[in-house]
């Protein structure tokens, strides 16, 4: 059976830099996985080029067997395969409910969603049923008729993730999830991915520098430094290999 996503021989320069060079690592299985590594490894220039955002000058990116890298990333998203940025994007005139039911147009729900949006249509009653049981899930449900801009930064950054899944990706690529987040919106967003993975077998792969939330989230960790994969493996191989404590986590 061919890998989920599979990464191979990637290069990436910005003027003289090798912001990537020559990175590989293959998603064999459903999971959630991280993405770490020291500030300038590559990450983020990683998941620009997965999701169609930057093209390699170099090398291929494979989703399920077909060559995806350059395809453009409303293309990928169609395919299943969503994202989120550093910076925290959610429509704050809105209300988070209709925050969550906007992402929910593109697929399985439909667009004819939007054209329908202020009739009671079946259809929009489930994507809103489904919209209010995803806020129940991430503590925000007491939201769900309030403006996203009033939320705080990092319930925002939460609702950006549920309007992510709404449109049903078969991959989430989250980039630093637990960055300016509280100690209890992190808890409440460790058990929610927990849950949402437990459910729907999608995939996370989740850059992030907060080691606690990382190791204790995800069941298996790439590690990237200066543009390569130094090293992927469980949680437990990845914090006792000497090279990542050397590059890394020491
Ligand atoms: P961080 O953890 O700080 O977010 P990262 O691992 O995500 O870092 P990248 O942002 O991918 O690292 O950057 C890798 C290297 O490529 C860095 O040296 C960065 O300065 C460089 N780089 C990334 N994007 C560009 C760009 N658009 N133009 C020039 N240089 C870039």
């Amino acid at each position: 059976m061919s890998a989920i996503l599979e990464v191979s021989g990637i290069v990436k320069t910005f003027g003289g830099i090798r912001a990537i060079d020559g990175a590989n690592f293959t998603l064999d299985h459903a999971g959630i996985y991280g993405l770490i590594g020291p500030n300038g490894a590559g990450k983020t220039t990683m998941f620009d080029i997965i999701c169609g955002r930057q093209i390699p000058d170099a090398g291929s990116v494979r989703f399920h067997a077909e060559r995806i890298d350059g395809v453009a990333p409303y293309r990928l998203a169609r395919e299943g395969l969503a994202r989120t940025f550093q910076e925290c994007r959610v429509l704050p005139e809105e209300t988070c409910l209709d925050n969550v039911l906007f992402a929910a147009q593109d697929k399985h729900i439909g667009t004819e969603l939007l054209q329908a949006f202020t009739r009671n249509t079946r259809r929009r009653r489930e994507a809103e049923a489904e919209a209010r049981r995803m806020l129940k899930l991430i503590n925000l449900e007491q939201y769900a008729d309030s403006p996203a801009g009033a939320l705080s930064y990092g319930q925002r950054r939460l609702l950006e993730i549920v309007s992510c899944l709404m449109s049903k990706p078969r991959i989430l690529l989250l980039d630093e999830p637990a960055s300016g987040i509280n100690p209890t919106l992190l808890n409440t967003l460790h058990d929610f991915l927990k849950e949402i993975y437990a459910e729907t077998k999608i995939i996370f792969l989740i850059v992030e520098h907060n080691m606690e939330f990382i190791m204790s989230l995800a069941q298996e960790i790439v590690v990237m430094h200066q543009g390569q994969v130094l090293m992927q493996g469980a949680p437990d191989a990845v914090q006792a290999n000497e090279r990542v404590i050397d590059a890394y986590l020491g």
